[in-house]
């Protein structure tokens, strides 16, 4: 049986427990977690016994070659296909996924299926079963970690005065592609100075300066799974209380790696860096959780925020990234990708934390 296969047969046993018979699977990362299909057209109904998935003609060869169960090749909108496969099987009780269907799809499911009541919103079953990853998910998530680290080692050189944000990021793109990247998993962030102050600016024409923060924050996507990695670094000399900051979030992001183990809380990981940070009195200026899950997607569960109930478990992978935002004076964030194991985590970003000044 391929990863996929048992991939599936592990979502058919969930099935019931979500009091469900069958999902329709529209995220088109998780459809890629089942089938390893990675078009831009596909559907997928997991049924206790069978799968089903639904591609367009230009997918179908394709489809049919790599997918084991039933490929159904259709000219019409894939939703109305699936929706008489539901009827012709009389499947009473279809999750969908209501994160990743349209007001006009559901509508047209509820139509073609003939089923109202039946339509249950069953988001997260596909996404529960991502979160650990195995041993070859994680194999490809080092890698395009590794890659990401490479783009920022051979960009971060060629940093000086006078460049603009954009150009920096236009780089640290283009070094992740030529290293064999699929394409950025984000926007790339190049924030210098008093913008580094916010958490997600988007690179502008702004020109480096003499003196100023210059925080990075990028990643890859290699072999569909992404990467995650924040750096800070300094143009000139920083400031007292710029190395202040760097310090203490330094100290918060090592204190909450320090904690990560199968079986804690995400609750008491967040907890553990945002005490470093009120040690510091920048508690107020950390406004965003310490990390989230990532894999086929950038952000995915669990989240490490205050108020979350999940408990870690080996196999995870992770971002940790504490950061702290000062108005009119930058911000620093220090984000690390990491690997959950059953007695605590691998760092698995290879880049030096270390405040670079260039
Ligand atoms: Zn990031
Ligand atoms: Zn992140």
């Amino acid at each position: 049986m391929t990863e996929f296969e048992q991939r599936r047969q592990s979502l058919a046993a969930a099935l019931p427990g979500a009091k469900i018979d069958a999902l329709l699977v529209s995220s088109p990362a998780s459809i890629r977690y089942l089938t390893d299909y990675s078009g831009s057209n596909g559907l997928l109904l997991v049924t206790p016994h069978e799968s089903h998935f639904f591609t367009d003609p230009r997918y179908g060869a394709d489809a049919q070659a790599k997918i084991s169960g039933t490929v159904h090749v259709s000219k019409r909108p894939l939703i109305q296909d699936a929706a008489a496969l539901i009827k012709r099987k009389k499947l009473k009780k279809i999750g969908f996924e209501p994160g990743w269907m349209t007001v006009a799809e559901h509508q047209s499911l509820k139509e073609n299926s003939g089923l109202g009541a039946g339509l249950n919103a069953s988001g997260g079953l596909v996404e529960s079963l991502r979160a650990v990853k195995s041993p070859a998910e994680i194999g490809k998530i080092r890698r395009s970690v590794q890659v990401n680290s490479e783009a920022y080692a051979r960009t971060l050189p060629r940093i000086k005065p006078g460049l603009r944000e954009q150009e920096i990021a236009a780089e640290l793109d283009f070094q992740m592609r030529v290293l064999g990247a699929e394409k950025s998993a984000f926007d790339t962030i190049v924030a210098a100075g008093v913008r580094s102050a916010l958490p997600h600016a988007h690179p502008s024409q702004h020109r480096l300066t003499e003196s100023e923060l210059l925080l990075i924050d990028m990643g890859a996507i290699l072999d569909g799974y992404t990467s995650d990695m924040t750096r800070v670094c300094f143009l000139g000399n920083p400031s007292r209380q710029v190395r202040q900051m760097y310090r203490a979030v330094l100290e918060a992001q090592l204190a909450a790696i320090d904690v990560v183990r199968s079986g804690i809380s995400v609750a008491q990981v967040d907890l553990a860096a945002r005490k470093v940070l009120k040690q510091y009195g920048l508690e107020k200026e950390f406004i965003h959780s310490t990390g989230h899950g990532l894999g086929l997607e950038i952000h995915e569960p669990p989240r490490i925020a205050k108020k979350e109930k999940t408990k870690l478990k080996a196999g995870m992978v992770i971002t940790i990234e504490p950061g702290a935002y000062v108005n009119r004076l930058g911000g620093v964030r220090i984000e690390d990708t990491v690997l959950v194991t059953e007695n605590g985590c691998q760092i698995l970003t290879p880049t030096s934390k270390e405040f670079i000044r260039l």
